[in-house]
């Protein structure tokens, strides 16, 4: 089989690794955009617009339908599988019920881009995009743009220092170019990678910058008379020089979603203070032995980002509850459920 094009939109060792798992048999191709109930899908020679199976439609919860980034297995020009997800960016639905809706699948890197102009640069809000970057389950990569319009730069990269822990930080401007090429290294490998921010903070504009190229935005969607929504491009880019740039609309409204380690890992400090109380459930009031009280004290931990901790963990608590936890198992249980299936068949087509 010739993949050469697929290698273009990631494909890779792993990935090969576990499509020969799940899917053997199947045709490979990458979601580049997802209409209602239609996914146009690239399969190295060709991009095709394709439907599910019923099996994968009576199978599947909602999220575990195709989304962008998602590997898939064709079958007949049909969708009939669809890889597990090394990584994932979902959003609550905006009704009453909390549900998940997967918006994009297998992003390697997060460009959390913020604007230097005082109008935008903001610790908090970078924390909280460095948490949902890592329970995405991405690389994140700090990107402070309009170093043009930046009043002193040296103090904002050092307090954007203070919360990244290590994450890469890179101070650009999409407006004159400068320091855009740096960002090129982590599209090394054919890397996925997508950007988060508030709007214009200039993600339209670094986008073009990377292209090389003007390239259509969500904004030349047009609606017919139905209110369906034909794109114009794809949501999944090949970038000149290698790997893959996400696309797609709705990561904007991108909010909590996750439950798992994130927080901690955007707060790694915060969370070795908390390990060291001397109660486990200690609620950092009035507890002897309290790491955190005693780290406020010396001012060693700021009470701007202790504040801006406890207020991530309440969200995500509060997200917790919401969660139907009867209708994850079940969905687990049908993912289980299509897995072994597919390694029954493994077998059988193996031997
Ligand atoms: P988006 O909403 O994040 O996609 O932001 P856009 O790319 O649409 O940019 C919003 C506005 O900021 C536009 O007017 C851009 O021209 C402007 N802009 C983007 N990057 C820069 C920059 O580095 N410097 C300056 N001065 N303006 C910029
Ligand atoms: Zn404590």
């Amino acid at each position: 089989m010739q993949f050469s094009n697929l290698e273009r939109l990631g494909w890779n060792d792993e990935v090969a690794r576990i499509f020969e798992a799940e899917a053997p048999g199947l045709d490979p191709g990458r979601v580049t955009v997802h209409h209602r109930g239609l996914w146009e899908v690239a399969t190295g020679d060709d991009d095709v617009l394709a439907e599910i199976t019923g099996r994968l439609r009576h199978s599947a919860e909602p999220g575990d339908l195709p989304v962008v980034g998602d590997w898939v297995g064709l079958r007949d020009g049909l969708i009939d599988a669809v890889l597990p997800r090394a990584s994932k960016f979902s959003r609550k639905t905006p009704w009453t019920e909390v549900a998940e809706q997967v918006l994009v699948a297998n992003v390697d890197v997060v460009f959390l881009v913020m604007g230097l102009d005082d109008r935008d640069f903001n610790l908090r809000r970078l924390e909280r995009y460095l948490t949902t970057a890592w329970e995405g389950g991405a690389t994140p990569v700090i990107v402070l743009n309009k170093t043009d319009l930046a009043h002193d730069l040296e103090r904002q990269l050092s307090e954007a220092e203070t919360v990244a822990f290590g994450v890469p930080l890179h101070a650009v401007s999409a407006e004159t170019g400068q320091g855009v090429n740096d960002l090129r290294r982590h599209f090394a490998g054919n890397m996925t990678v997508a950007l988060l921010g508030s709007s214009g903070v200039g993600k339209s504009s670094l986008i073009n910058r990377l292209l090389g190229e003007k390239h259509f935005r969500i904004g030349d969607v047009r609606a017919d008379g139905r209110g369906r929504h034909t794109t114009t491009h794809r949501e999944l880019v090949p970038v000149p020089g290698g790997g893959v740039l996400v696309d797609t609309p709705g990561l904007r409204e991108l909010q909590l979603w996750e439950t798992d380690d994130g927080l901690d890992q955007a707060f790694v400090e915060v969370a070795a203070l908390v390990a060291q109380c001397r109660f486990s459930d200690c609620e950092h009031r009035t507890e002897p032995g309290c790491a955190i009280k005693a780290a406020l004290t010396d001012a060693t931990l700021s009470r701007e980002r202790w504040e801006s901790y406890q207020k991530l963990q309440r969200e995500l608590a509060r997200l917790e509850r919401k969660l139907d936890p009867k209708l994850q198992s079940e969905a687990r249980k049908r993912w289980r459920a299509i897995t072994k299936s597919h390694r029954h068949r493994r077998k059988v087509v193996g031997h």
